[in-house]
């Protein structure tokens, strides 16, 4: 058993001087304390802050290939000439190559301060479609990179169905009764928590995403969907629908606790109101949604009608849950053209791991010594993080038992960058 001893501990009301966290050998926490309870060896950490380790809520991680690569100033360039791009490295990347770039950046998400990932995951198929020889091959590739890279692992099976380019053929189940029954199986195949996500309203019918969101209360499972990202998924919906994608989603029993809407981006009024009263989930990702051009959510009025509020890298266009958090505030400032709008303790105890009694301990410890961090009271040190804070103010990061050592080397994965880009 250890006692964890830092400057200030971060509690749910900010940071706090005096307290230590006790964390037993199976690398649970036991007790939130000021002392060390009999039989503990203390770790005093001179100089640190300790807070929980931030949830990285939707990934898909094959995408960090990306970064850097669709950025020069051109013309007439979009979300959807975007997705073009992305969809040539969808047409060719290998089970092995998945696993070196999911190993990297999983290691790049965790010495950035996220300890969960939960990865949205729908590349299936081998390019052009057809089954590899276990059907869950991609998924094992994922769990064993993140087994490597030592961060907690969500893997989100994403349903796929309505398929109108070729490279869509690596992700298509072959109806909805395919996708609940390999999303089944995946619970069974993998050791970590499996969740399931009707891709878009786009590749679901309603009714095929009602279903995912049973499987998902039946199984105690999370469900996911990409909701309102785009304009043109809201004139779509209109059109064929004759309502908007969040109202659709209302309007066939998807919304509850249980589900996270990813981005969130265009809701009207009304939208708000179901998406809160239903208490689901906005999973925003604010440096994704900005990189892509797709618009600012409205993310006072969403939570203030009672939606959860959640972080993603998506894209990894860039991987900083300190700047994923700034944006949001930042965002809000400039829709709104007011400041001090989201509490910056609030933010932080939205998108971090429980740091409870029972829970398992994935820390973060803040080197407050660290040149942005320097003078800052722990009274201000949330904010100071949400406003200043960066990767390199993270010390080291504690999962279950220990200290993470980032054993991996990077010569897979810069090999591979100099081989597909
Ligand atoms: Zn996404």
């Amino acid at each position: 058993m250890r006692y964890l001893l830092p400057d200030c501990l971060y509690t749910p009301h900010g940071f706090s001087a005096g307290l230590g966290v006790v964390v037993n050998d199976s690398g649970h926490i036991v007790a939130i304390s000021e002392n060390a309870p009999e039989g503990a060896k203390t770790l005093r950490l001179n100089g640190c802050a300790l807070m929980p380790g931030f949830i990285n809520s939707h990934s898909h991680v094959f995408q960090r290939m990306l970064r850097g690569q669709c950025e020069r100033a051109s013309t007439n360039e979009s979300f959807w000439s975007w997705r073009q791009k992305m969809y040539e490295l969808v047409d060719i990347l290998t089970p092995a190559q998945m696993e070196i770039i999911a190993a990297h950046t999983f290691g790049e998400m965790l010495q950035s301060g996220y300890t969960t990932v939960k990865e949205f995951h729908y590349l299936h198929h081998p390019p052009g479609g057809g089954n590899y020889k276990n059907p869950h091959e991609m998924a094992l590739r994922i769990q064993a990179a993140a087994t490597a890279a030592g961060i907690s692992l969500h893997l989100i099976r994403v349903a796929y169905l309505n398929v109108s380019e070729s490279s869509q053929k690596r992700f298509a189940d072959k109806n909805i009764q395919d996708a609940l029954a390999q999303t089944s199986a995946l619970q069974l195949e993998l050791s970590v928590p499996v969740g399931i996500a009707p891709h878009s309203i786009r590749a679901v019918l309603p009714e095929g995403i009602a279903a995912c969101a049973q499987w998902a209360r039946d199984n105690s499972a999370e469900c996911h969907a990409h909701v309102a990202e785009q304009p043109r998924e809201i004139e779509w919906s209109q059109k064929e629908y004759g309502v908007s994608p969040m109202q659709l989603l209302a309007q066939h029993g998807v919304l509850d606790s249980n589900f996270t809407a990813v981005h969130a981006t265009h809701l009207d009024p009304g939208e708000i109101e179901a998406a809160g009263s239903a208490g689901i989930t906005a999973c925003i990702c604010p440096t994704t949604e900005a990189n892509l051009g797709d618009g600012v959510p409205a993310t006072q009025e969403l939570l203030n009608a009672g939606t959860q509020l959640a972080i993603g890298t998506d894209s990894q266009s860039e991987i900083d849950p300190f700047q994923e958090l700034r944006l949001l505030e930042y965002n809000e400032r400039n829709r709104l053209g007011q400041r001090q709008i989201l509490d910056p303790v609030d933010l932080i105890n939205a998108t971090t791991e429980a740091m409870t009694v029972g829970s398992e301990a994935r820390f973060l410890s803040i080197n407050l010594t660290h040149t942005s961090l320097l003078g800052i009271a722990h009274e201000q040190l949330a904010s100071a993080l949400v406003m200043a804070g960066r990767p390199e103010c993270i010390q080291s990061v504690w999962m279950g038992s220990g200290w993470v050592e980032n054993a991996q080397s990077s010569s897979p994965f810069v090999a591979l960058c100099r081989e597909l880009t």
